[in-house]
């Protein structure tokens, strides 16, 4: 990407399609784009208490003050991504009058993404909705694809929906702000991209993953355009999961049991991570994945600094939550594997010895 020029990418979806707009310093610029877009709108843009705080002075203010637009916090955290501040939000849009001619704008990470788009798929049977996402992961990951949703007691994401968004703007100078550990947890999904669909960018992120952590222009770029475009291939060759989107679960299984089992200590991007480590044994066990490339993904993951936050659980505790997992079905748990770099396979059986070896191997049993 050139100074100047924004990259499109195209995401279809049905028969329709959507845009994701990456550049950087664009934010003003689309806000103006879809005002003028959305004339005669009532207009919502919701956003989290960190990223309001942030942003407040810099670009909100200048919009609260156009009619017709609201800005709408929440407190930041995934916490809040529950049906009470659905209800919260959804009960002030009602207040405010916001009728059919609703357009809700999420600016912000994943949490606001998830929980705005949910509200956009459900108020008045569904209203545009367009995401402005500020974190890595956010703009890599969560924002593309049109999973929506919210939290339950009984686990994450459990209640959603898929509701693509009319429109993605990816403002990359977002990131400035974002604190490092955030910066790394996004890494976790890029370095996934790498590994489940494109040997190219792996093989740049071996090469270049810290100047990409520390932000440095031309690399942070690169990557974030190159996993967009990973993920946007993938949704739109499956946008409702019932195959090939399966693989994008790569390292998922085991990392959302160690999230859970941590109480949500352990960050997304680190569970993610040791997933994946564990996830690339376990492809080297059953004999599809070569050691030398295993040995290069635990390099990468290394390198990353995904592989650093202390975590240890009884391999049965993990493997039982697996069986949890909402991707589990009718009680067998089927893992996403690589089969080399770049090449991921899905909807494996993988008999629990092997996962257990796995995870002692990786040091977290
Ligand atoms: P998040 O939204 O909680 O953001 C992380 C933190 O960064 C928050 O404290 C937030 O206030 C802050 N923040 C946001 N932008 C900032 C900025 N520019 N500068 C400084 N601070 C900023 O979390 P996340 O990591 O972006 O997203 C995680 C969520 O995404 C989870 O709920 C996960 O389930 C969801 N997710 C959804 C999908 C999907 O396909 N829908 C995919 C992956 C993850």
């Amino acid at each position: 990407m050139k100074n100047s020029e924004n990259e499109i990418i195209k995401v279809i979806t049905g028969k329709s399609y959507y845009q994701i707009v990456v550049g950087r310093n664009i934010v003003q610029k689309a806000f103006e784009e879809i005002f003028e877009e959305y004339k005669g709108y009532k207009i919502a843009i919701i956003t989290d208490s960190n990223v309001e705080r942030i942003y407040g002075s810099k670009i909100l203010q200048k919009l609260d003050k156009k009619d017709q637009v609201f800005i709408l916090p929440f407190k930041a955290g995934e916490e809040s991504k529950n049906r009470k501040t659905k209800e919260e939000l959804e009960d002030r849009l009602f207040e405010l009058g916001f009728g059919r001619d609703t357009l809700i704008i999420a600016l912000g990470g994943g949490v606001t993404g998830d929980l705005a788009g949910f509200i956009a798929a459900t108020y008045m049977r569904g209203v545009p909705f367009i995401q402005i996402p500020t974190t890595l992961l956010s703009q890599v990951d969560s924002s593309i694809g049109g999973k929506v949703g919210i939290d339950h007691p009984s686990g994450k994401n459990l209640i959603g929906a898929f509701y693509p968004p009319e429109k993605v703007y990816i403002d990359i100078d977002f990131l400035i702000t974002l604190p490092k550990e955030e910066v790394i947890n996004g890494m976790a999904e890029i370095i996934k991209a790498a590994i489940i669909n494109d040997p190219e960018l792996f093989s740049y992120l071996e090469s270049n993953i810290g100047r990409a952590i520390n932000l440095e222009k031309k690399f942070i770029d690169n990557v974030i355009i190159s996993s967009l475009k990973i993920k946007a291939n993938v949704v739109e060759t499956d946008e409702k999961e019932s195959g090939l989107r399966k693989i994008l679960n790569f390292g998922h299984t085991i990392g959302h049991s160690i999230e859970i089992l941590s109480n949500f200590e352990i960050p997304h991007g680190s569970a993610v991570g040791m997933g994946m480590a564990v996830e690339t044994l376990i492809s080297e066990k059953i004999g599809i994945l070569k050691s030398e490339e295993k040995e290069r993904i635990f390099q990468l993951l290394k390198k990353s600094k995904l592989l650093e936050k202390p975590f240890k659980a009884p391999a049965d505790e993990i493997i039982k939550k697996t069986i949890l997992d909402k991707k589990t079905r009718k009680g067998i748990v089927e893992y996403s594997l690589i089969k080399g770099i770049g090449n991921a396979l899905y909807g494996i059986k993988v008999e629990h010895g092997v996962v257990k070896e796995s995870l002692l191997e990786a040091g977290i049993s």
